[in-house]
């Protein structure tokens, strides 16, 4: 490829609107163009880049024996109705009507359609265990779509669905697709953690998700893990408890006065008590239902998992306007800072569910707030002053510190960005979509299925945020959208051009893919672009070609060295044959 006849405009500034690396460089290297809000242009750069994503993934997932088709990006409502999605899905899902009023929707992920056709031809033990993946456009109307391609609205991935007889048909396909994705993102250059995760809106029970570790904005998930094995998003990470103080030192329960003590800080400085001696009330919003979440004072609530302890789909906090609402709703003159379970009833025509998280427990003697205004209740305790609620569970956000639940040791946290994950749906879509197959012993039984997802576009951008430094992008070999640059410095230069175009003939005829920089512009212009579009090796034939040598430059390292023309080839050759 001539670079005079490339399809790209590399930009001289990052765009305004880009927040994160991955972003501003695939916009400012002419990879990707915002169409609109979420929705991109793959340029021929990019599209080269996704392309190498999509064979790795294609050539892993076929060597551990699943099956490529291709399913309709445009899905009927029916078979969402069948699973109980339609209703449940929320505002990411696309919904659409045809010209004969009937319902659609733009594809978020492909549970539906896979298990239509699984039931369809899957008829008996004897064809099963099948594995079955599509390489497609989805579609999520997300609440924010940002970072470019780390969160778009329309997306490519990578998604397989497994059937199998039993439960332990299902874990040998998990661990079998956990290891294809290890070779996946290695092979594109990437070091994932794979770490325990909430199912989400997909469901089931056990899940996993790949995470590329970075200390930037892009990572969008908190990850702890410990030296030992152990790892989890923070939405499903558990914890030990360093000791702490919990039975407080008052002998009966009484109403205090705490005058303007608004925040657990105010409180414990006011009563001179630690924050663990504290029931915190805070207020939460789930699908418009009023939810009470109960948790030590000082802990925070992990929104996902009080979200799963009502079965809700949406969760955000309460603003003051509607805590004070439902205060006077309830007959209450109180505001936030004096909140407690007691007597709160209704709001929004929906009864007041109440989660407390396992840390309150074992509390005795505590504080707590009664819906009124300037005081608290001390000295406390379950049964007699405060009913404890039927839901305890889990709802609590683990902190860098805390102790690892396996091992003992204190938890470190990191950022992640999710590349992939794997689920083990167990019979989650089959039971409700009836399908079904005929066992070994004769009876009908759903299929224990998983499913295991692959972000192709998110990849792309997340090896951007891997692997880059102030210039532009460095490319891992496998999946740059070229592997070299020839630049002759001098296009008038004959002796330079005839080397060049030597060295790129080679390349070519060995299976390299080059480009050829034969634009009449200053040296400096040509090897910013290179940087910036991240050529992993680049080779400058220049003024030394008189001595008979050329500059080799490896973008991974920046390291340059002066080689005959014929080792600089010979280098590259060898890399692409490794790959
Ligand atoms: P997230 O928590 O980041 O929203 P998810 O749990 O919704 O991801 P899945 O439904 O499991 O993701 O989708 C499988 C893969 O698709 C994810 O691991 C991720 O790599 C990719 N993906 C999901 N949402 C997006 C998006 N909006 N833009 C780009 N890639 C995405
Ligand atoms: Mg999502």
């Amino acid at each position: 490829m001539k670079m005079s006849k490339l399809f790209v405009q590399t930009l001289r500034e990052f765009p305004s609107d880009a927040e994160v690396i991955s972003h501003k460089m695939l916009v400012r290297a002419g990879y990707i163009r915002k169409l609109t809000s979420g929705v991109y242009n793959y340029l021929p750069l990019m599209w080269r880049v996704l392309k190498k994503v999509e064979n790795i993934v294609r050539e892993e997932m076929d060597s551990a024996g699943a099956q490529e088709l291709l399913m309709p990006f445009v899905q009927p409502k029916e078979l969402w109705e069948e699973s109980g999605r339609w209703e449940v899905y929320g505002k990411e899902l696309m919904r659409l009507r045809d010209r004969h009023n009937r319902e659609m929707c733009l594809g978020p992920t492909h549970e539906e359609i896979i298990t239509s056709i699984a039931r369809d031809g899957l008829k008996s033990y004897k064809q099963l265990p099948v594995n079955l993946y599509q390489i497609q456009s989805k579609f999520r109307d997300e609440v924010r779509p940002r970072f470019g391609l780390l969160r778009g609205r329309e997306f490519i991935m990578k998604d397989a669905y497994s059937f199998d007889t039993n439960q332990e048909g299902l874990e040998k396909e998990y661990e079998n697709m956990a290891k294809a994705y290890t070779r996946i993102f290695k092979r594109c250059g990437l070091n994932t953690k794979m770490v325990q995760s909430d199912s989400g809106a997909i469901g089931g029970s056990v899940s996993h998700e790949f995470m590329v570790i970075t200390d930037t904005d892009a990572g969008e998930n908190d990850v702890f893990y410990c030296e030992c094995d152990y790892s989890a998003n923070s939405n499903h990470a558990i914890s030990k408890l360093p000791e702490a103080k919990i039975v407080g030192d008052w002998a009966k329960s009484e109403i205090v006065d705490t005058p303007s003590t608004h925040s657990i800080e105010e409180l414990c400085a006011f009563l001179n008590i630690p924050a663990s001696l504290i029931v915190k009330t805070l207020v939460y919003i789930v699908d418009k239902k009023p939810v009470l979440a109960l948790i030590r004072g000082d802990k925070a609530v992990e929104e996902t998992k009080l979200m799963n302890a009502v079965g809700g789909i949406d969760i955000r906090i309460a603003t003051a306007g509607e805590i004070e609402e439902m205060m006077s709703l309830n007959g209450f003159d109180s505001e936030k800072g004096f909140i407690g379970p007691n007597g709160l009833k209704e709001y929004n025509g929906f009864p007041v569910t109440v989660v407390a998280d396992e840390t309150v427990k074992a509390m005795k003697n505590f504080v707590i707030g009664v819906n009124k205004k300037d005081v608290h209740m001390v000295g406390a305790n379950w049964g007699a002053d405060v009913q404890l609620p039927e839901i305890v569970t889990d709802i609590r956000l683990v902190e860098a510190g805390e102790l690892c639940p396996e091992c003992g040791k204190p938890l470190k946290v990191t950022r992640g960005i999710e590349v992939g994950n794997i689920f083990q749906l167990g019979t989650k879509y089959s039971k409700p979509m009836n399908a079904v197959f005929t066992d070994v012993d004769g009876k009908t039984k759903p299929y224990v299925m998983g499913c295991y997802g692959i972000g192709i576009s998110r990849t792309a951008a997340a090896a951007v945020e891997a692997h880059y430094d102030e210039k532009g992008i460095k490319w891992p070999l496998a999946i740059a959208p070229y592997h070299a640059i020839v630049i002759p410095v001098s296009v008038k230069d004959e002796l330079q051009m005839k080397v060049a175009k030597d060295i790129y003939e080679t390349l070519k005829k060995h299976g390299v893919e080059a480009v050829i920089d034969d634009r009449d512009e200053r040296p400096g212009v040509k090897f910013k672009d290179a940087d910036l579009i991240g050529f992993p090796y680049r080779i400058t034939v220049g003024k030394t070609i008189t001595d008979g040598l050329v500059e080799f430059k490896v973008r991974a390292t920046e390291e340059m060295s002066n080689i005959k023309p014929e080792e600089a080839a010979e280098i590259v050759v060898t890399a692409v044959h490794n790959l």
